[in-house]
Formats: C-alpha cells, sequence, structure tokens
C-alpha cells in the first residue's frame, strides 16, 4: 500500500536575486511500513525536503500526497492540524521541552487530541514503557542520557499515530551503541507497520534501511 506519494516537487529559494534549486523535480513513492533512508552531501536538499514534506515550507512546485491528503494544498490555517494528525518529528537535538518530564514531554503532543486527558496520560505511559523507560517517566530531560532522550522523543513522534515519522540525523548525537538501539527501534516499528523517513549521513544507518535514496544538488532518484 502507497502511504506517500510526492509528485514532481520542486523548490527554489532566491538568494538575493540569485534563485537556487534546493529541490528539482522530485518524485518518491513511499510504502506503508517503509524505513527509508535519504543521503546525500550537505547542501543537496535534504532538509529542504524533510521541510516540505513536514509542511514547513512551501513548494515551488508539485505535489505531496500522504495518507490520502494532498499536503501541498491544505489552507494554511489547516495545516497545524494536519501536521499534528499526520506526522511525527525526530530531531538530531531532540527537542524536548525541559521544563517537563518525559512524561509531560509526551503527554503534551496530545494536547488537541480527541483523548481525554487520563487517556493521553496512560497512552504516553505505555509508549514510553515500550520503549524500556518505565523508569524514566517523572525525569526532566536533563536527568535523562542522550538515548534516553531520544527515545522520549520517539515516543513523543508516534503519540498522534502519524502516517509518517520524519527523522532529522536522529543518531548525530549519540554513541554507536546508542545509534544501534535507535536503529532497531525503528526497524522494529518499521516491521509493524510504521512508515519512517530518515536523514542520515551515517552508512551504518543507511545499511540497516529498507531503501536508501540519494539526493545530489537538488535531484533525487526514486527507482
Ligand atoms: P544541515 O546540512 O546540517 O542540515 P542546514 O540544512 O541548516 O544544515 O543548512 C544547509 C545549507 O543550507 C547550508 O549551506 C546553509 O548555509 C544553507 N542555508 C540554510 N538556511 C539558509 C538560509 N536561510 N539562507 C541561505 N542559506 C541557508
Ligand atoms: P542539506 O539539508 O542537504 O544540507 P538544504 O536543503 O539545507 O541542504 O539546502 C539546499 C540548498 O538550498 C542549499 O544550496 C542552501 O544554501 C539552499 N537553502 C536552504 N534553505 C534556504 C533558505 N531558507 N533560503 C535560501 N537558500 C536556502
Amino acid at each position: 500500500k502507497v502511504i506517500m506519494q510526492i509528485e514532481n516537487l520542486s523548490k527554489t529559494y532566491m538568494q538575493g536575486k540569485i534563485p537556487v534549486h534546493a529541490l528539482r523535480c522530485a518524485c518518491i513513492t513511499v510504502r506503508k511500513g517503509e524505513l527509508l533512508a535519504i543521503m546525500g552531501p550537505s547542501g543537496s536538499g535534504k532538509s529542504t525536503l524533510l521541510a516540505l514534506i513536514g509542511t514547513l515550507e512551501k513548494a515551488t512546485d508539485g505535489k505531496i500526497i500522504l495518507d490520502g491528503t494532498d499536503l501541498t494544498s491544505v489552507p494554511e490555517k489547516l495545516l497545524p492540524g494536519v501536521r499534528r494528525e499526520k506526522i511525527g518529528f525526530i530531531f538530531q537535538h531532540y527537542n524536548l521541552i525541559p521544563t517537563l518530564s518525559a512524561l509531560e514531554n509526551v503527554e503534551l503532543a496530545m494536547r488537541f487530541s480527541r483523548m481525554q486527558k487520563k487517556e493521553r496520560k496512560e497512552r504516553a505511559k505505555s509508549l514510553l514503557e515500550d520503549l524500556g523507560l518505565e523508569d524514566r517517566l517523572n525525569h526532566k530531560p536533563t536527568e535523562l542520557s542522550g538515548g534516553e532522550q531520544q527515545r522520549v522523543s520517539i515516543a513523543r513522534a508516534l503519540a498522534n499515530k502519524p502516517a509518517l515519522i520524519l527523522a532529522d540525523e536522529p543518531t548525530g548525537e549519540v554513541d554507536s551503541k546508542t545509534r544501534d538501539s535507535v536503529v532497531q527501534i525503528f526497524k522494529e516499528l518499521s516491521q509493524k507497520g510504521q512508515t519512517i523517513l530518515v536523514v542520515t549521513h551515517d552508512p551504518e544507518v543507511a545499511k540497516e534501511c529498507s531503501r536508501v535514496l540519494r539526493i545530489t544538488d537538488g535531484m533525487i532518484k526514486d527507482h
């Protein structure tokens, strides 16, 4: 089953009067449950691609159909809601809220959902437990290791049952042992049907993915 179809996606930035073609006519088909790696040198367009799929930037041209919704034609006003419902984000620097506990960070992601407060708490707890953090529920981010913080951020990304998880260099800040455990978590999630797109520089991460797409100078090949 196809979960995301990217058609002729382009993004041109203006740097002063000079147009920079950050993404050139990308066509990508992603199936449900794929663990897809995007690799490419610095400045090749990886962040641009993630920002477009994540609806953080507007495409210059083309379409992104995710789980039946054309993200490029969603009105501005509705974007935050669609983003929350369909996409989970994982960042290199975790981006957890420092004043909140692990549990509260995950609960917060569900604040606009239809779930009752009690239900949100139960779900947050169960997601963190599934990731081996049952003894860390009330810890603040600074009291957690890098690997633990990244697992909290994975739980947060899963909170709203997104059609797609976007992970931007998720292992950029962790040691190789932690990296392997993050990759293992991604593999298990993907086997359960969670679609994950991961931007990485690390060949050790890419080789564990179900598919690797390479991007150079804004051009990406999907065969
Ligand atoms: P990374 O490759 O680590 O993800 P970034 O995506 O932040 O780094 O930046 C990649 C490239 O894009 C860099 O060469 C940076 O200078 C350029 N870049 C990012 N944002 C802007 C901007 N607002 N204006 C011009 N260039 C930018
Ligand atoms: P990567 O993530 O692979 O490092 P980017 O997507 O950040 O690459 O950048 C692709 C190209 O787009 C680069 O030439 C970069 O300088 C340019 N770019 C990225 N963001 C901006 C921006 N906000 N304004 C102008 N140019 C940008």
